[in-house]
């Protein structure tokens, strides 16, 4: 077995069957991580402890215990979720010495399915960006071309299985921080359903539309991962009572019969060539293994963006006022306390910790809720929202899962974007209004760009009916142009 393009199911078998040991699938991944991760700054922390962890799972083999069905699967996790006693930053510099206590409940998932942990991967600072640009730890490189970015904000978790630097990630999702860096960087991403998997442990971006979800190489995986992470927790109030289907089991490529919609308003033109090509040979595809491809409308996912950078900075005005120096995370040198101004101390340690994005969104949230201007922005946003829920709602009468384009144009190049806030905005176009809606999304790697770039095709479905949102994604999986093609770090 190749371990290094070995699908999960395939590691598993093999630690408890004993043909390899977990501590020997984890050091061939360690050792790619250390030959590998210079040119891509994918990871922020190594877990120390991670062959001690393989080793515990192969003593609980050798004793016979059941570890789970990932057992020995070696995972990065993204910087937003809490591990226990390893450090978690949330890319940014306010929680650069931050140590959790415990483990995101996502994580324990992991662990207790048979995970080892590698280590973090790298993010946007607060899962805020599109190109893993508005890191402290620095700007993620994308294996396919080193000079472009990962996309963002789970830029390290795509960059580094896309370069099998593990053999899966988990990132989370806001408004597209799975999907768009899965196209970027040529793998599966699903966002989940709001509710469906915990957020207990996450680091709170806007706590309406976070989902955590895999990261990962095929759909296959990202199946068996969304069975495990999924399911009702009661740390988390928004988590959902609805029993986990067995998706990877019940996973089938047969599309025939199956009605796909294609939103109309989403076809008004400004898509680079390649993205465009990709979609249309997506639907081809779909068409000749018998699906019907209808056209739907959501008109208001015209107003998703403008929605989505209100309500996203108003809850994350509200959620970063914590980092106040004063119990955790980053405080500013002040010589001595005594005599020092609280606001002061706030306004320092605030503004050296956090940087320059973060401050953009805190202004701007705040700003949304404050009094005299709240019932124009936040509330106004919130009814929005509503109606394109409903449209999402009246639209999955009429179609089993909707296609289209994750993002605008391949992935693109390092510095490009950083300067215009607004351009990088319009990188969530696509992305933002599943998470409004509340709504399933993924990614999947499809199309190939005449420079050699992968672009994913992204599919969504009704709450709840991850199911037939994997199945399609299967059937785009099978026939995929860009199947075979590998990146140039590797
Ligand atoms: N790119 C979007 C933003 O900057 C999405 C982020 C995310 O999903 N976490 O907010």
């Amino acid at each position: 077995m190749d371990l290094t393009f070995a699908s999960f199911s395939e590691i598993a078998e093999a630690v408890k069957g004993k043909k390899v040991s977990a501590k020997e699938v984890a050091t061939h991944f360690q050792k790619r991580i250390q030959s590998l991760d210079s040119k891509l700054n994918s990871f922020v922390t190594l877990n120390d402890n991670a062959l001690a962890d393989a080793e515990k799972i192969d003593s609980r083999i050798s004793k016979g215990e059941d570890v789970g069905v990932l057992a020995g699967v070696p995972f990065g996790i993204k910087e937003m979720l809490c591990t226990k006693n390893l450090k978690t930053t949330a890319g940014s510099k306010i929680l650069s010495n931050f140590v959790p206590p415990y483990d995101a409940t996502v994580v324990s998932r992991l662990k207790k399915s048979g995970v080892v942990v590698m280590g973090k991967l790298n993010q946007d600072e607060f899962a805020m960006g599109s190109s893993n640009e508005s890191s402290f730890y620095g700007s993620v490189k994308n294996p396919w071309d080193t000079s472009r970015v990962p996309g963002g904000s789970s830029g390290g978790s795509a960059a580094a299985q896309a370069a099998r630097l593990v053999a899966g990630t988990i990132g989370t999702d806001t408004g597209g921080s799975i999907r768009q860096p899965a196209s970027f960087c040529g793998i599966v991403g699903v966002k989940p359903t709001y509710g469906r998997v915990s957020r207990y442990g996450i680091i709170a971006f806007a706590s309406s539309l976070d989902q955590a979800g895999p990261m990962v190489s095929t759909v296959k995986d990202a199946a068996l991962t969304m069975e495990v992470i999924s399911g009702h927790d009661p740390m988390d109030a928004t988590s959902s009572q609805k029993s986990v289907p067995t998706w990877s089991k019940n996973l089938s490529a047969d599309v025939k019969g199956m009605k796909i919609g294609v939103i109309k308003e989403y076809m008004k033109g400004g898509l680079d060539k390649d993205t465009v090509k990709t979609f249309q040979t997506s639907l081809d595809t779909l068409k000749s293994m018998g699906a019907e491809i209808v056209e739907i409308s959501v008109s208001m996912t015209e107003f998703a963006v403008p929605i989505y950078y209100l309500v996203a900075t108003s809850e994350a005005s509200s959620n970063l006022a914590r980092y106040d120096g004063i119990r955790y995370g980053y405080r500013a040198d002040f010589p001595s306390l005594a005599g020092v101004d609280l606001e002061d101390f706030y306004g320092k340690t605030r503004g050296e910790g956090f940087g320059a994005e973060v401050k953009r969104r805190i202004m701007l949230g705040t700003y949304c809720l404050s009094s005299g201007y709240y019932d124009a922005y936040y509330t106004k946003a919130g009814q929005v929202r509503r109606l394109l829920t409903d449209q999402y709602i009246q639209a999955f009468k009429q179609c089993d899962a909707i296609v289209s384009p994750v993002t605008t144009s391949p992935a693109f190049k390092i510095g490009e974007l950083v300067a215009d806030p607004l351009a990088m905005y319009l990188n969530d176009i696509f992305t933002t209004s599943t998470n409004l809606a509340g709504l399933p999304g993924m990614s999947v790697p499809f199309g190939i760009s005449e420079a050699g770039l992968p672009i994913g095709i992204q599919v969504t479905a009704s709450h709840f009916e991850e199911q037939r949102m994997l199945n399609v994604a299967a059937a785009l999986e099978s026939a995929a142009p860009v199947k075979g093609r590998k990146p140039h770090v590797i």
